[in-house]
Parts: structure tokens; C-alpha cells; sequence
């Protein structure tokens, strides 16, 4: 017997490290272990190689390589942008603009400072996850001190209107940062044309090493500490550099960009095979997010009378890895609070699948899914009472 056939479709939640990114990084975790602070020549090398990828990361978003900080990942760079410049402009005023579906590692670090006395705007989202530019523009005070709205949505892959939101955000001279950990490797990226002053990337959610990430701050942008100590990052953020994980964002970042369109392609073509084949076979499924302006490789889908989570069980039974925006991580029965943003019921939202294809997928994976996912979607309706009342009421199907 052969091994378990697995087909991952979770790329919003991570992705497999390529495997020249790992050739990349492993003399950094061999002999070259110099610590970079240190002056010997093998000390010397580690700082070269993350100059390098400084550079890298710098190309790929059309910034200067000054203007890039290491950090441990997206949770830390958004935690630095928005604490960072919160107590930074403190004496400016105290009121922050974000919006209702950012990321929790926003949202938990809004919800912190404004027990620690700040105001926070959350703009809502139209039933599509996008943001009205005019709704950012009206909520703009004397006192915002910052604007933080996502690039893509990581739960309905929703791509918002970045340049627009920056250019408002620039005209009230307030600083702009986005959350771009979702958009890296799938939407080109220039932070200078789309007037963004912050910006957040995580090295795991495009092919690279977990645990390492990125901020870039524009040059100018007042902005305070996050990790206190040594002097690293141009005294900007302290902590022995994970060389090793730098050197992989550095080589998957350069990736990345290069494939931009490849990858756009590939993907798009099985997601749309996808999903249209989930909608000609499953009665009751409705897709969530944008139609168009939504990341490639993103299905957001609810299926009426169904538990998400019972639904990964039975598809984690048959190899699939895929994930729900049914509950949060804490395990509490909430529904994720981007699919009640776009206005759906609890018990549509109880009921969603989200499906993220990946470079590595093929035809054959999406093939499989659609021989898969209906059968688990008709027995777990079978064996839910609620679709009875929904078979009575709607008695074509
Ligand atoms: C994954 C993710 C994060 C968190 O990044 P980590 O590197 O896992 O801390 C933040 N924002 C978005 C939109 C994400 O998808």
C-alpha cells in the first residue's frame, strides 16, 4: 500500500517552505553561525547575508532597503505598527482608524490600547468585505493618529482599495499602515505608488521559514520601540537576528515576486475549476467575499445546514486539510467575526469551508475534492434535523 494521499488547501494558514529556500538557509544553520553584532569574518558574513535579503525584501516592495525591519512574524509587525506609532503620537491625539475584519494580531492589539485609553474607529465592510474609501475619509478626526486596514483578507481572501485608502490617509497627512501578510506573492506590491508608510509581510505565508517576518517603515515615520535591548536593526529592534530565517524570507520574497504572474495564473485556473464545480454540485452553497477583487487562490464558501467544523473532520479523514471561519482558535462557538462583518446569519456563518490552493496543487487534487466534498455534504445534511425543514421548504432540490 502507498503512503496516505494529503492535499493541502490551507495556504492562508501557512505554506510549505520551498525547497531552494531551505538549500538557502541551511549554511546559516550549519557553519555559518556567526552571531552579525560580532566583528570576526564569519560574524561579518551573517551580516552580509542579511543585507541581502534586506535587500530582497526592500525590491519586492519598491522600498529602500533602510526602510526594512526583521521581526518574528506578522503578529510582531502588526503588534510594532500599531502600538509603535499609538505611543509615538500620543501627545498628537489618541484615535485610530482600522477596520471590522482585520486580523486578530489588529484587532487584539486595537482592543489593548484602547483599554489603555486610545480610541479606535472599526469601519465596517459592505456584504463583500470591501471598504468604502468615503467611510474612511468620514471617520477621519482632529485626533487619528494612525490608519491600519488589511491589504487581502486572510478568512474571504477580499482585496481592498490600498492605494485609494493610502491616498486619503496622505492628504490628512496621518500615517498608513496595511497588513499585506495575505497579499505578498499574489498582488503586486509598490508601497511608494500605493502611499503606504507601514507595512506587515510574514515569511511563512509565502513559501518561506515561520517564525520571521517584516515591517517596513517609510523613511520619516515617527514610530516608538517594541522590543527593547541590544542595538539591532539600526537600534530600531532589539534581539540576535534569526539569520536563517531571514536568508529564507530573503530567497522566497525574490521568489515570489518573480512567479507573481505564474503563480496568479496557475492558481486562478484550478480555484475557479474549483469552486464552480462546488456550485454546480452542492445545492444551498453560497461563495463569501469579492466575486473579482479577491486573492487567486482563496474559496470562502457556506453551505446551508451544516457544522464547518464537522465538515474538516470528514475531509481531514479523506487527506483534505482545509479550515472553517466557523469558529475562532479558542474553541468558543463564535462565529469568525469577518463572515458576521459581511453581514451573515450564525448559522450561515457556522457553516463555512475555506479552501486555499497553493502553488504545489493540481488538477488532479481539485478533481478530487469535487468527488469528496459533495458526498460529505449530503451525508452531514442528512444527518442534520435542520435540513429537513429545508428540503420541505424547498422542495425542487
Ligand atoms: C497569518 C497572518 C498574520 C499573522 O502572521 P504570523 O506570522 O503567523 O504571526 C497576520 N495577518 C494576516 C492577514 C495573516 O494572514
Amino acid at each position: 500500500m502507498g503512503e496516505r494521499r494529503t492535499i493541502y488547501l490551507d495556504h492562508a494558514a501557512t505554506t510549505p517552505v520551498k525547497p531552494s529556500v531551505a538549500d538557502a538557509m541551511w549554511p546559516y544553520l550549519n557553519n555559518h553561525f556567526g552571531n552579525p553584532s560580532s566583528i570576526y569574518r564569519i560574524a561579518r558574513e551573517s551580516r552580509n547575508a542579511i543585507e541581502t535579503a534586506r535587500a530582497q525584501v526592500a525590491k519586492a516592495l519598491g522600498a529602500e532597503p533602510g526602510e526594512i525591519y526583521f521581526t518574528s512574524g506578522g503578529s510582531e509587525s502588526d503588534n510594532w505598527a500599531i502600538k509603535g506609532i499609538a505611543f509615538a503620537n500620543r501627545k498628537k491625539g489618541n484615535h485610530i482608524i482600522t477596520s471590522a475584519i482585520e486580523h486578530h494580531a489588529i484587532l487584539h492589539t486595537c482592543q489593548y490600547l484602547e483599554r489603555e485609553g486610545f480610541a479606535v474607529t472599526y469601519i465596517p465592510v459592505d456584504q463583500y468585505g470591501l471598504i468604502d474609501p468615503a467611510d474612511l475619509e468620514r471617520a477621519i478626526t482632529d485626533t487619528t493618529i494612525l490608519i491600519s486596514i488589511m491589504y487581502a483578507n486572510n478568512e474571504i481572501g477580499t482585496i481592498e482599495p490600498v492605494a485609494e485608502l493610502g491616498a486619503i490617509a496622505r492628504k490628512h497627512k496621518i500615517p498608513f499602515h496595511t497588513d499585506a501578510v495575505q497579499a505578498i506573492g499574489n498582488v503586486p506590491i509598490d508601497v511608494r505608488t500605493q502611499n503606504i508608510d507601514l507595512l506587515s509581510l510574514s515569511a511563512h505565508k509565502f513559501y518561506g521559514p515561520k517564525g520571521c517576518g517584516a515591517l517596513y517603515i517609510r523613511k520619516g515615520v515617527k514610530i516608538d520601540n517594541l522590543i527593547h535591548g541590544g542595538g539591532q536593526e539600526n537600534r530600531r529592534r532589539a534581539g540576535t537576528e534569526n539569520i536563517a530565517a531571514i536568508v529564507g524570507m530573503g530567497k522566497a520574497i525574490e521568489l515570489a515576486t518573480a512567479d507573481i504572474e505564474w503563480h496568479n495564473t496557475h492558481i486562478r485556473t484550478l480555484r475557479d475549476r474549483l469552486l464552480n464545480g462546488i456550485l454546480v454540485t452542492i445545492p444551498h452553497a453560497r461563495l463569501n467575499g469579492h466575486p473579482e477583487k479577491r486573492l487567486p487562490g482563496n474559496i470562502n464558501i457556506s453551505f446551508e445546514f451544516i457544522e464547518g467544523e464537522s465538515m474538516l473532520l470528514w475531509l481531514d479523514d479523506e487527506g483534505i486539510c482545509a479550515s472553517t471561519g466557523s469558529a475562532c482558535t479558542s474553541g468558543s462557538l463564535e462565529p469568525s467575526h469577518v463572515l458576521l462583518a459581511i453581514g451573515l446569519p450564525h448559522e450561515i456563518a457556522h457553516g463555512s469551508l475555506r479552501l486555499t490552493l497553493g502553488d504545489a496543487n493540481t488538477e488532479a487534487d481539485v478533481d478530487f475534492v469535487l468527488e469528496v466534498l459533495p458526498k460529505v455534504v449530503s451525508r452531514l445534511r442528512e444527518m442534520s434535523p435542520l435540513y429537513k425543514g429545508g428540503k420541505e421548504e424547498n422542495s425542487n432540490v
